[in-house]
């Protein structure tokens, strides 16, 4: 193991920093809101075998990214928590042999409470492990069962508190604007999941993807969603309850007591770069002047494959110049409740942000600066910020 399992979590020193993304792609089922690049196999999963693939493409990204300091490692799906605590630690060192992990930085995995147990996490904290995000999603047993999940509330609870003695930090998700969800309801279920949260939720609106079983419901008109307006009142109930409670949103979905906020998902926002492992995994990668956005094959047995004969999945690579990279720094950045550095967007686009533009977002109360160095959405605009970000971009 070259990972020691620190159990003081670096702070976060407001840079956007390097962070490395690995993507394990299995789950026991397909639930059927996700569009996430996840895939159900009857068969075990050799992951022995997936692990060497994982080795293969961390040393060819390591070429991509030169020599660097990891400021943060997220274990994503999928369902990660369905691999085996020697996969996960195989993995966690080929990272640490390829760049300088320093002590004490977060490394994070996605768990789901049907697939927990204390003995693998355990093994997970000992692999270097240091924060889990938990797939709840809700906490009444019905909602539970539309939602496809295979864990009812007993079992959430049971795994929240499990992963509360185990880890030093925990996050748990839920998603609400549920058809049917009463105001009254929601405000309920969230006040009592803030009751079992460490330091971090994150809450998402339910959104029908294409593609997906929901997707097809809704299509054929067995679905129904809940209205703009009843959705946008829990956004508002959701923004409320949680700054009362001490853990405001520091990202449109995300809250968190303050410095307890995910440090790698901020180095996303803050568009750092980040090396993406695994099927279907994106990243970002400084190349000169230009940023590298690379994309590895979705189908796990393909990715596979392509791997073991090439040492790399990717199947895009593109590098971004000043504009592309300007857009998505802005859309990314946005997204925070600290906004986005504009000094750092002027240097990327090489020009001020338009007058009239921004002084009509401005007056529309969905913009405000933060003196001159600091552009951020109001509340009020982070319910329409696709557009906002439309308005500002090139
Ligand atoms: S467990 Fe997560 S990744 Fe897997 S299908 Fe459900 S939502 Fe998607």
């Amino acid at each position: 193991m070259l990972i020691k399992p620190n159990a003081n979590i670096l702070p976060d020193t407001g840079e956007p920093g390097f962070g490395i993304y690995l993507h394990w792609p299995f789950c026991a089922a397909k639930c059927p809101y996700c569009d996430f690049n996840s895939h159900v196999r009857h068969q075990p999963v050799d992951q022995q075998r997936f692990a060497e693939a994982f080795i293969k493409e961390i040393a060819y990204m390591r070429e991509l990214s030169g020599p660097k300091t990891v400021t943060s490692i997220f274990v994503g799906g999928g369902t990660p928590s369905l691999m085996d605590p020697a996969t996960i630690e195989t993995v966690l060192d080929g990272v640490a042999r390829s760049w300088h992990v320093p002590d004490g930085i977060e490394i994070t995995m996605e768990a789901n409470p049907s697939s927990v147990e204390a003995d693998r996490f355990r093994g997970y904290r000992s692999a270097g492990v240091n924060r889990v995000s938990m797939g709840v999603q809700a906490l009444n047993d019905k909602d539970l069962r539309f939602l496809g999940r295979l864990h009812n509330v007993e079992e959430a609870l049971k795994a929240i508190g499990l992963a509360r003695d185990i880890f030093p930090r925990m996050s748990f998700d839920l998603i609400y604007a549920r058809p049917d969800q009463t105001i009254e309801a929601w405000e309920a279920e969230l006040k009592q999941a803030i009751s079992y949260a460490v330091d971090h939720l994150s809450l998402y609106q339910l959104t029908i993807e294409e593609g997906t079983a929901f997707y097809g419901l809704y299509k054929a008109g067995k679905l129904q969603t809940l209205d703009e307006e009843r959705a946008a009142d829990l956004y508002e109930a959701t923004q409320e309850i949680t700054a009362a409670q001490g853990m405001p949103a520091y990202e449109v979905s995300n809250h968190a007591r303050p410095g307890a906020e995910s440090r790698h998902n901020l180095t996303y926002w803050r568009y750092g770069d980040y090396a993406g492992i695994g099927p279907g995994a994106h990243g970002r990668l400084r190349h000169g002047a230009a940023k590298r956005a690379t994309a590895t094959e979705r189908n796990p047995e393909a990715w596979l494959q392509r791997v073991e004969a090439e040492r790399n999945g990717m199947v895009e690579n593109e590098l971004l110049g000043p504009e592309e990279q300007a857009d998505e720094l802005l859309l990314m950045g946005l997204r925070l409740r600290e906004g986005v550095d504009l000094a750092r967007w002027q240097h990327l686009s090489r020009r001020d942000p338009d007058p009239d533009r921004e002084q009509a977002l401005l007056d529309l109360g969905f913009i405000e600066r933060l003196g001159n160095s600091r552009l951020r959405c109001t509340p009020k605009g982070m319910l329409v910020l696709d557009s906002v970000v439309a308005d500002l971009a090139f």
